[in-house]
């Protein structure tokens, strides 16, 4: 009976949004939110999603039909390409499936639902410690077992190679190891090329199934190719692999959900008949589920991946916003290296992305949001997007009095 449901916990980052809001100190500063923002702490619409809208709304055939279950053509084979790259074997080769998701989130649900149907004996999922905190949700309630490989190493607040190495080789064979294709989330932290290259020998001596979760491609570095470099190494490899894609950065269209679900098999005479097989199941997951994808990001990244003009601008448009938060980087190491503030803040500048594990104290960030009215996750994370010129100094004062005390 309904009166047995039990309250669920609150959302933490919603709970600390809200504290922000209720805050009408002057100064205040959001580093809680996992979304761009422009100098002036605003939200950012693309230059290029603006015109490429313009183009979509004057169009008179523009209509709301339902897309296909897998997905707006069009897009989902400019999304493959973006992250394989236009030559890549996977797509030459034609051992791709490619589904149109609710952003990344969707794409995540889809493979773990595929997953926990198809891979027989439910084999344990691995995350990075720490992860994305919905990862735990979404592979839980499809019932897939959840462990987690060391990643952050509190004292190099870099990655902790050895342990991360270690916990993949112990992990039974053909596990699914989730990756963070680039700019992880929420330490920043990423492997070097050397590194995922000895990753991908003890996954392929392991047998184990690597899961990318790509939610950065561009907005990491402003370099497209850069940021997918890791998966498409595994590609390279022979891995058979999913994908999970999200538009919603590097587009800025977070509330229009496009993103995409991509399954690559291994090369062998079999992989097309294979691929066929595995695509004809997602397209019966994906209409139990959701029907159909919405149309109007996907429209949009998709008008923009396809023309070669709308591309190039995108890529400065990438280069604006990576470049802003590699400056913001720069610039709060610096002024916290110039007060003598205890401590290393190499990290600040050496972690890449959206966010930063500053390496504050969970008393520290309380205090920062009661003295300061600074608001950032309990665990130190720091939205690089939420510092601007007008608001580091006063956050990089904030931070000092508190390591200080
Ligand atoms: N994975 C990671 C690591 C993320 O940081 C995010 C966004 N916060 C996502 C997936 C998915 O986001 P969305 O569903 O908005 O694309």
């Amino acid at each position: 009976p309904a009166d047995a449901v039990p309250q669920a916990p609150e959302d933490p980052l919603f709970g600390l949004m809200a504290a922000y809001r209720a805050d009408d100190f002057d100064k205040k500063v959001d580093l809680g939110i996992g979304a761009y923002r422009d100098d002036n702490a605003k939200p950012w619409v693309l230059p290029v999603v603006k015109k490429a809208d313009e183009i979509l709304r004057s169009d008179p055939a523009l209509n709301h039909e339902y897309l296909p279950i897998a997905g707006l053509a069009t897009f989902t084979a400019a999304a493959a390409k973006l992250i394989l790259g236009a030559d890549s074997p996977a797509l030459t080769e034609k051992r791709t499936s490619s589904t149109q998701t609710i952003s990344g989130t969707g794409a995540l649900h889809l493979g773990a639902l595929f997953l926990s149907k198809f891979f027989p004996g439910h084999p344990t999922v691995y995350f990075s410690n720490p992860t994305w905190a919905n990862h735990h949700q979404i592979f839980s309630n499809v019932s897939m077992p959840i462990a987690s490989y060391p990643y952050f190493s509190k004292s190099t607040k870099g990655l902790d190679f050895e342990g991360m190495k270690q916990a993949i080789a112990d992990a039974p064979e053909r596990s699914i190891i989730v990756l963070h294709a680039c700019a992880h989330n929420p330490t920043g932290v990423d492997p070097t090329q050397s590194q995922w290259k000895e990753l991908a020998v003890l996954l392929r001596e392991k047998s184990h199934f690597p899961f990318f979760d790509c939610a950065y491609q561009g907005f990491a570095s402003g370099d497209l190719a850069k940021d997918a470099w890791a998966v498409r190494y595994f590609v390279e490899q022979g891995f058979e692999m999913c994908i999970a894609q999200s538009f919603a950065k590097n587009f800025g269209l977070y509330g229009e959900r496009a993103g995409c679900f991509h399954f690559v098999t291994g090369p062998g005479a079999d992989a097309q008949s294979t691929i066929g097989r595995i695509a004809s199941q997602l397209t019966i997951l994906q209409r139990s589920e959701i029907s159909n994808p919405p149309a109007y990001g996907a429209r949009i990244a998709g008008l923009v991946m396809n023309d070669e003009a709308l591309f190039k601008e995108w890529e400065q448009n990438l280069k604006t916003m990576a470049g802003r938060i590699i400056d913001m980087r720069k610039s709060l190491r610096s002024k916290l290296e110039e007060m003598g503030t205890p401590g290393t803040w190499n990290h600040i500048t050496d972690q890449i992305g959206m966010f930063s594990f500053t390496g504050l104290t969970e008393k520290q960030v309380l205090k920062l949001r009661e003295v300061s009215h600074v608001y950032m996750t309990k665990n130190g994370r720091i939205s690089m997007a939420g510092l601007n010129t007008h608001n580091i100094d006063y956050f990089a004062k904030a931070v000092d009095k508190v390591v200080r005390e």
